[in-house]
C-alpha cells in the first residue's frame, strides 16, 4: 500500500510556526550576578555612574604636564599616587609618581611609563622619551558613560557581560524565569547505561543516549529539567505521566516515536489530552517532528535517531526555548568557510553536515553522515548548513555554524 506523500515543510516555515507559539514566559527573577551566566536579561541595564569614574593611569610611571618638559628633561617628584587613593593637584614643574589605576592629578596631561624614565640621585626623574598629551591616560567614562545602556533586555549573559554588570555596581540581575521542561524518552528497545552491562544486552536493545544530550543541552539553555526517563509502554500510564507533567512544566519534550506508523503511546496520548501536529520537515538528518500542547504545556516530539534528534533540537527546540526566555538572538551567526571535501550527491532536503575546522582554515567532513552515527556529532565542531539540491565541490564556500555556539 502506498501512502500519499505529505509535502515536506521547509525548516524556516517550521521554525516560524513554532516560534509563533512561544510567548515569552511571564515573571522576572532577580539572581546574584555570580549566578547570571547564560541567563537572559529581562530589563535594560542602565549605568548610574561612568566607568572609569575618574581619569586614571594605564601604567606604572610618572604623571606630568607635557608643557613642563619644554626646557628640561628632568622634573622633581612632588607626590605619590597609588590606586585607590586620592591625588592632589599637580604642582607646576613637577611629576607625580603614579601606579596603574591611580587617579590622574589635576593638571597632569600624560603618564610616562617608568621604563622610559631614569631616577636621578636627587630622586628627580629624567624623561627619556617625551610623551604626547594624553599618553597612557584612561579617560573617565571611556568604558561606560553615565546613563548608558550597558546591556539590553533579551541579551544572553556571558562571563564578560556579568563582569560588565558588576563594574557598574550590580550585585543582582533581573533575568527571565527558567523554563521548566519535562523530558521523556520513548522506545521499548531502550536501556539505561548502568542497568544492563554491555555484554548482557539482549538482541535489539540499545542504550538510551538521547537522554544524555537532551538533558545536557536543556541545562545549558537554563532550563529546569524533570526527567521522566523511559515512558512505560502502556497507554494509561503514558497519559497519566503527560497529564502530570503538563501541570508544572512549560514544555514537554520527548524523543522517539514520531515517525509515520510508529508503535508508540505518546502521540495518541497527546492527541487525547490536547493537540498534536505532525510535521515532515525538509531537513536531513531530521524530518519527522511533532508539536502541540498538553494542557498548559507546550509539547515537542523529536525523532529517535540520535543525530536527527540532536540536530532537530539545535535548529528548532533551542530557538524555541530562547524565545520563551525573551532572548533576541535565537540562532548563531553562520560564517563562510571553504569545504575541503566533496559532496557530490545533492539531497532534496536541506542538510546539516557534521564537519570540523582544520588548521588550513577549511572544513573536513565526517565520512559517515548517517542519522544514527553519534560519533559524527561528537567529532564535529560544527555543521555545514547546505541548501536543498546543492552539491559541494572541494574549495566551495559553504555556510558553517559552530557547534560550540549552537550548544551554548
Ligand atoms: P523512532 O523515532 O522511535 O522510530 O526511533 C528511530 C531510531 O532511533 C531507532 O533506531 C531507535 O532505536 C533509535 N532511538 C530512539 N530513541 C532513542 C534514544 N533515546 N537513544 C538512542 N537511540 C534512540
Ligand atoms: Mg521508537
Amino acid at each position: 500500500m502506498t501512502r500519499p506523500r505529505t509535502p515536506l515543510m521547509p525548516l524556516d516555515d517550521a521554525l516560524a510556526q513554532l516560534l509563533a507559539q512561544a510567548q515569552p514566559l511571564a515573571g522576572v527573577e532577580q539572581v546574584s550576578t555570580f549566578d547570571a551566566d547564560s541567563r537572559v536579561l529581562a530589563q535594560d541595564l542602565v549605568s548610574a555612574l561612568q566607568v572609569p569614574a575618574h581619569d586614571n593611569s594605564a601604567m606604572d610611571g610618572y604623571a606630568l604636564r607635557c608643557a613642563d618638559l619644554a626646557g628640561t628633561a628632568s622634573l622633581p617628584v612632588s607626590q605619590r599616587v597609588a590606586a585607590g587613593s586620592p591625588a592632589l593637584a599637580l604642582q607646576a614643574g613637577t611629576a607625580a609618581r603614579i601606579f596603574t589605576g591611580a587617579p590622574i592629578p589635576a593638571g597632569a596631561d600624560a603618564v610616562v611609563m617608568q621604563e622610559d624614565c631614569e631616577v636621578l640621585p636627587d630622586q628627580s626623574i629624567r624623561v627619556l622619551r617625551p610623551p604626547q598629551p594624553g599618553q597612557w591616560l584612561r579617560r573617565a567614562g571611556e568604558d561606560v558613560a553615565k546613563h548608558a545602556v550597558v546591556l539590553s533586555k533579551g541579551e544572553r549573559l556571558t562571563p564578560a557581560s556579568i563582569a560588565l554588570a558588576a563594574s557598574i555596581g550590580m550585585d543582582q540581575l533581573p533575568v527571565a524565569r527558567r523554563p521548566r521542561v519535562a523530558l521523556f524518552s520513548t522506545g521499548d528497545e531502550l536501556v539505561m547505561p548502568g542497568e544492563v552491562a554491555p555484554q548482557a544486552m539482549r538482541p535489539g536493545a540499545i542504550y538510551n543516549s538521547n537522554r544524555f544530550f537532551l538533558r545536557a543541552l536543556l541545562q545549558r539553555l537554563g532550563c529546569v529539567v524533570t526527567d521522566y526517563g523511559i515512558v512505560p509502554d502502556q497507554r494509561a500510564a503514558t497519559q497519566q505521566a503527560l497529564r502530570d507533567a503538563s501541570q508544572a512544566h512549560d514544555l514537554i519534550l520527548t524523543s522517539g516515536g514520531v515517525s509515520v506508523g510508529e508503535e508508540d503511546h505518546v502521540k495518541p496520548a497527546v492527541q487525547a489530552l490536547g493537540q498534536l501536529n505532525l510535521w515532515q520537515i525538509a531537513i536531513k538528518p531530521g524530518k519527522p517532528f511533532a508539536c502541540g500542547r498538553v494542557g498548559g504545556a507546550h509539547f515537542i516530539g523529536l525523532p529517535g535517531n540520535p543525530v536527527s534528534s540532536y540536530i532537530t533540537f539545535l535548529v528548532l527546540v533551542r530557538p524555541f526555548l530562547l524565545r520563551l526566555q525573551g532572548a533576541t538572538q535565537l540562532v548563531p551567526q553562520a560564517m563562510a568557510l571553504p569545504a575541503h571535501f566533496n559532496w557530490p550527491r545533492a539531497d532534496q532536503r536541506r542538510e546539516f553536515l557534521r564537519v570540523r575546522r582544520n588548521a588550513a582554515g577549511g572544513l573536513d567532513l565526517f565520512a559517515n553522515q548517517s542519522s544514527g552515527v553519534l560519533t559524527s556529532a561528537a567529532w564535529g565542531d560544527g555543521v555545514v548548513d547546505n541548501p536543498a539540491g546543492q552539491t559541494i565541490a572541494h574549495g566551495d564556500m559553504v555556510r558553517f555554524i559552530s557547534l560550540a555556539e549552537l550548544q551554548a
